[in-house]
This record gives C-alpha cells, sequence and structure tokens, in this order.
C-alpha cells in the first residue's frame, strides 16, 4: 500500500483547485466562463530577452551550454543582478551575497529547508502567499500567522507577535509591495522590520516578486536599503512578474550571507542550477528593465483603473492600488463577508471567476481578489458583467 508522507497530508488544499471544479461544472452547465482568477502575466517576454536565450543556445563556441549550471554558472548573471541592485535601489551586493534560483517559489521552500529545525517556528502573514507555510511544513516547523488588517494597511504589527513566538521563530516573511492585499510598505517599516530581526534574532525573508510593478510614480524600495540590513535580511526577487517571464524560473536571493549560503547548500544537493542559457537571458532582462518597466505598467495602472472605477460604480468599496496587478477589496455587504458565497454568485451568475480571500489563511475572509494579468478585451467582458451583476 502506497500512502502520501504526513508533510504531504498536511499541506492545505491548492488554493485554486476549488475554482477549477467549480469553472468546470458551470462551464458544463453552458455558462461562458471568463476568469480573472490567477496572477500570470498574458504579455510575451521581451523579445531581446528571447532572443538571447536562442542565441546563447545556439551558440556553438560555447562548449559549456548544456551543462549543470552550478557547475559552470554564468558570471553575468550576477553581474547584472549587482547592477540591477545597484541602479534601481543604491544596493551594493558582493558576489557571496547573491544566489541564482528557480523562481522564487522554489526558492522559499529550499530556504527554509536550509534554516529550520523541527519544532522552529516560522512567522508569515495571512492573508499571504501559501508558499512560506509550505516551506515550514516541509521542514517539520510550525507558522505563526501575523494578521495583516486593512486599518493597519495591511502592515504586520511587530508588536502584537508573542513573546513565546518570537523566541521560537527562526524566520520571519514579509511581502510588499504584497500579494494578495496590493498593499505597499515605505523605509521606515522595513527599517522596523530589521530591528525586529536584530531584537529577535530573526531573519527576516523579504518576498520582493512585485517591486517593478507600480503605478502613478510610486517606486517600491528595498529590505537591503535599510542600513545594516544583510545583518538580519535577505530579500527574493524573481524575473517572473517583472519581466513576464513566469515558465522560465529564474530569480535571485540577495543579502545576509549565512541565508543565501543556506539556499545554496540546498540548492547544490538538488537542482543543480539554471540553464546557461536561460542565464545569460537572465541577464538581459535585468539590464533592459529601464525600457520595460514603465511600458508594461502604463498598460496595468489602465487596466487598475477600469476595473477599480467599475467596482466604485457598481457600489462596491475597494481601493486603488499603487503596485501589484491585483485589486484586493472587501465582498460586497450583503454577503455578510462570505467571499466563498460572493465569488459562486459572481461565477454562477455572471460567468467571472475571481479569487476568494479564503485561501490567503486565517486572516483573509472577507475580501476578493482580482488578478489584471488579463488581455483587455477579457477585462472589459468581465467588467461590463460585473456592472450587469452588481444592479440585480
Ligand atoms: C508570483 C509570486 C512569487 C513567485 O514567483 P516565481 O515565479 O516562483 O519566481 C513569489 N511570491 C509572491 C508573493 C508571488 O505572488
Amino acid at each position: 500500500m502506497i500512502t502520501f508522507a504526513e508533510r504531504l497530508q498536511k499541506l492545505p488544499p491548492y488554493l485554486f483547485v476549488d475554482i477549477r471544479q467549480k469553472m468546470a461544472a458551470a462551464r458544463e452547465r453552458g455558462v461562458d466562463v471568463i476568469s480573472l482568477g490567477i496572477g500570470d502575466p498574458d504579455f510575451p517576454t521581451p523579445d531581446p530577452v528571447v532572443e538571447t536565450l536562442c542565441n546563447s543556445i545556439q551558440d556553438s563556441d560555447d562548449a559549456d551550454r548544456h551543462r549543470y549550471g552550478c557547475d559552470s554558472p554564468v558570471a553575468e548573471f550576477p553581474e547584472a543582478v549587482a547592477q540591477f541592485y545597484q541602479h534601481r535601489f543604491g544596493v551594493s551586493l558582493s558576489d557571496e551575497q547573491i544566489v541564482t534560483t528557480l523562481g522564487s517559489k522554489d526558492a522559499i521552500v529550499k530556504l527554509a529547508l536550509g534554516i529550520l529545525n523541527p519544532g522552529d517556528i516560522g512567522i508569515a502573514a495571512s492573508p499571504g502567499y501559501p508558499t512560506y507555510n509550505i516551506g515550514h511544513v516541509f521542514s517539520s516547523a510550525t507558522t505563526y500567522y501575523a494578521p495583516l488588517l486593512r486599518e493597519n494597511d495591511f502592515l504586520v504589527d511587530f508588536d502584537l507577535i508573542p513573546v513565546e513566538v518570537k523566541r521560537l521563530a527562526k524566520v520571519l516573511w514579509i511581502n510588499y509591495p504584497n500579494n494578495p492585499t496590493t498593499a505597499t510598505a515605505d523605509l521606515d517599516f522595513f527599517e522596523r522590520a530589521v530591528e525586529f530581526g536584530r531584537e529577535n534574532n530573526i531573519l527576516i525573508a523579504h518576498d520582493n516578486a512585485y517591486s517593478e510593478n507600480t503605478y502613478d510614480g510610486y517606486q517600491s524600495p528595498s529590505i537591503l536599503q535599510v542600513d545594516g540590513a544583510d545583518e538580519v535580511a535577505i530579500e527574493f526577487f524573481s524575473l517572473s512578474k517583472a519581466f513576464n517571464m513566469t515558465g522560465w524560473r529564474l530569480g535571485f536571493v540577495v543579502g545576509n550571507q549565512t541565508a543565501v549560503e543556506a539556499v545554496k547548500k540546498v540548492k547544490d544537493n538538488i537542482d543543480n542550477g539554471s540553464l546557461r542559457a536561460l542565464q545569460f537571458a537572465g541577464a538581459k532582462a535585468l539590464s533592459i528593465a529601464d525600457d520595460v518597466t514603465p511600458k508594461l505598467n502604463e498598460i496595468y495602472q489602465k487596466r487598475r483603473d477600469n476595473v477599480v472605477d467599475a467596482l466604485t460604480d457598481s457600489g462596491w468599496d475597494v481601493d486603488r492600488p499603487k503596485a501589484t496587478m491585483y485589486i484586493w477589496a472587501p465582498v460586497p455587504e450583503q454577503y455578510n463577508g462570505s467571499s466563498r458565497a460572493f465569488a459562486t454568485a459572481l461565477l454562477e451568475e455572471a460567468g467571472v471567476v475571481v479569487t476568494p480571500g479564503l485561501g490567503y489563511g486565517q486572516w483573509s475572509e472577507g475580501y476578493y481578489r482580482i488578478s489584471l494579468t488579463y488581455p483587455d478585451n477579457v477585462i472589459d467582458e468581465a467588467i461590463s458583467r460585473i456592472r450587469t451583476f452588481s444592479t440585480q
């Protein structure tokens, strides 16, 4: 009899499974379903990045092009990372402070495996990205969820974390600009986070997946801009959302040298690195950020305005986010805070899929998320259906 390990039995259901089932059932009943559910950019990867990948893989002068990325790393990638951090954030990084990853989701779990022992606590926020908890479960550690509340601008309140939790915690995960709440953090908040880490001997792991997806001229800081941050902090950066490269699986972790080394050690024993052509292409992407980012953000910003205006016109309470490709809003009053009831009604009556807050941990109920990573015509159609739905 083959059975799953306990760690698999402990996992919460994957957030989108329930939605996929409901979508399939609605389609079967003949409902024309459109989704604003998943955050995965609809734009193609920039041409120069694709061209660099193709040229690199075809370059027969590179005798190592087929080899393990960890044994034959491409020096251009960490160089491009260092230049990007210097140029974008004014942060200097040494080689020992940089590790290339197969995207952030992967690296988040690897960091957990590299620093947590059974019985340790990891602090994650709720609502929040589910992978932090999954890293803890895979490491036989437990998760303490710090609530992100709207009245606190969805920022972690460090003063509310219990003493006992602080004593056992080895890592605190933060993520600003935040998925799903769209909240942003200023340098002042990051200073408090670093202070919290220093006082309690807790690694501050900042998941910086959305720093480039910002609007209205807003620029999102890096936690490493805080003086001395690298004593207790690391930052996860991903090329997925910034450069439309979700399927490529490429990112990096920077900052605290011990934590970076922990990720490296786990990687050396599990993944053997990224294809060299991928690393060349990633270096290219980072080098053309100034060109790519403004154009992308202009489109997201327009979509954001269209959706926020439509929801507001529908009489629903919604904020206009200055970052991320999401809208996070309280469910309309008549649903009494049930995100599942609202999402189900919207699906069944309007054929529009949004993500119920519910799946983002114990403090996430009462909200829903809309993703702006769908073509303009899909978003326009969804908006017009939502307008009709809201007047029924
Ligand atoms: C999308 C996302 C990531 C993961 O991106 P990768 O594709 O794994 O690099 C990490 N954190 C958050 C909060 C995300 O939304």
